[in-house]
């Protein structure tokens, strides 16, 4: 029997607002003491009034923008109640049938077949988040920090479209990304700023029925969703081939040391929760058309406005960039992986095209540009992607703070693609040019590191070499190619590294 697995996933995102999500406390307990960012009404102190954080509102609606949802009209909080330690006014703040967004969709780039993937998204509501519990096996009690209770939660349901555990993957990531673009959330997935449950159900192939499913819970890393969800399909397989599949919905925990998901309660029915209205809160009215002027009271949020602020997200720039720059997927997928880098790489690019205009007004060429475009960007990407951006997480730099300039990094590339300098050279600069913020020529000029193209110059060099250095050369003449190989590294090492390559290769050849 062909079996296929059917997948949805539940994310919460943690948004970092400054403030929680009915209160004033600071949203950024998790690095404070324990029950520091705390107030009555975070602990649900009878008598106390919350009011909604427009920020995280605003946030949500403009997450289900980038989600491709329907954004309601209107919007509104329900309690939903249990009882347990982290909650304690034994209810949480949430939303039962009244989202903010609904009804979306998200593509993903299957990067082996190349191909777009559309992904559904159920809905996307706002909630808070309940407090930490910590438990230590090694004593009789467990301690709460109220610090993450009432943090604003944005929870995002997608429909059970995902077909594989690599596509899970995938969606969790460009998922990330988006919040990232957003700036909405550090949804850091190791932190919890981005938690993952998984249900998975199988059913034979072709058939429309769907079983019962299974919840995973505990999946704290793109890496865990992949493997708890492999190891699903593979425990259900199992079960079907035996007569045997899941009959009623199950949860169960991934227990990453052991590799195994564990049954955990049997999942409680939605009216178990015994949802209703919020009514300390009022209702959320979202206008779709643009205000007019001195309409705008403060409390509605306008979805038209929202939609200008929505920046090029991370698929389009993908897109874009493969298309506009002819990189491949795995560079631009480094590349955009943080849109700050993304945003440094495009100022490079247009300032190595002014760099480049200045080549051909010095009359050096024409048409360099159009010419060694595809190039020059290979050139400007591979730098950026294998030199600079690993200094700078060697150096702990973020790219904001950077002291290279996009008009520097292009003058270097300028510098590499004329050969005035060669790698070894290039890199050195690199690194004086990150600690200092002074500009490659200069540096080049203080150091006095031209790279030496002048043929008279290298002759010299490469004749005191051959004269120097009998077995190489010998080795050479009996047909050994590595012998060459040597003697290139002594004249790098005359010539302090300083030596074109390429041109000292010729050179030497040609004397042998
Ligand atoms: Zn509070």
């Amino acid at each position: 029997m062909e079996l296929e697995p059917i997948i949805g996933l539940e994310i919460h995102v943690q948004l970092k607002t400054k403030t929680k999500m009915f209160c004033t406390c600071n949203n950024s307990g998790e690095n404070m003491p324990p029950n520091s960012c705390i107030c009555p009404i975070c602990l649900g102190h009878p008598g106390t009034l919350p009011v909604a954080n427009k920020q995280a509102i605003e946030w949500s609606a403009l997450a289900s923008l980038a989600l491709h949802c329907q954004i309601a009209e209107y919007s509104k909080f329900d309690r939903k109640h249990y009882f347990y330690p982290d909650l304690p006014k034994a209810y949480q703040i949430s939303q039962l049938d009244h989202p903010i967004g609904k009804n979306g969709f998200l593509y993903i780039l299957n990067p082996e077949s190349n191909e777009e993937e559309k992904i559904s998204i159920n809905r996307l509501h706002l909630e808070e988040d309940a407090a930490k519990l910590l438990h230590d096996p090694s004593k009789k009690y467990s301690l709460i920090d109220f610090n993450r209770g009432g943090t604003p939660l944005m929870e995002i349901v997608t429909e059970p479209d995902i077909k594989n555990p690599g596509q899970a993957k995938l969606f969790l990531q460009e998922l990330r990304q988006i919040m990232r673009y957003l700036d909405v959330s550090e949804a850091d997935m190791e932190k919890g700023h981005l938690r993952c449950d998984a249900n998975i159900s199988l059913k034979p192939a072709g058939e429309e029925n769907l079983y019962p499913k299974t919840e995973i819970k505990n999946l704290n890393s793109f890496k865990m969703v992949e493997k708890a969800l492999e190891y699903e399909i593979s425990r259900q397989t199992k079960l079907w081939l035996e007569g045997n599949p899941p009959k009623e919905q199950t949860t169960r925990g991934w227990n990453d040391d052991k590799g195994i998901s564990e049954e955990q309660r049997s999942k409680e029915e939605a009216n178990d929760y015994r949802y209703f209205p919020e009514p300390d809160i009022p209702p959320i009215h979202f206008f779709i058309q643009a205000e007019k002027p001195g309409q705008d009271n403060g409390k509605n949020i306008n979805i038209a406005n929202l939609k200008t602020r929505l920046p090029e997200l991370a698929y389009d720039k993908k897109k874009r960039f493969m298309a506009e720059y002819e990189l491949h997927y795995e560079e631009v997928r480094i590349m955009i992986e943080d849109k700050k880098n993304a945003d440094y790489f495009e100022q490079v690019i247009s300032e190595l095209h002014d760099w480049v205009n200045h080549l051909e007004k010095a009359g050096q060429k024409e048409n360099i540009w159009q010419e060694y475009k595809p190039q020059l960007i290979k050139l400007a990407a591979n730098w950026l992607i294998n030199k600079l951006f690993p200094l700078l997480e060697e150096k702990q730099i973020k790219i904001e703070k950077i002291k290279i300039t996009p008009e520097n990094m292009a003058e270097l590339i300028t510098l590499i693609f004329t050969k005035k300098i060669n790698n070894t050279t290039a890199t050195e600069i690199l690194a004086e040019m990150l600690a200092t913020g002074a500009d490659p020529s200069h540096l080049i000029k203080e150091k006095n590191l031209d790279q030496i193209s002048n043929e008279e110059e290298l002759e010299n060099i490469i004749d005191k070499v051959i004269k120097d250095n009998p077995r190489p050369v010998e080795d050479y003449k009996k047909g050994k190619e590595k012998a060459l190989q040597a003697l290139i590294g002594k004249v790098m090492a005359q010539t302090k590294g300083k030596a074109n390559p390429e041109i000292a290769l010729k050179l030497l050849k040609n004397k042998l």
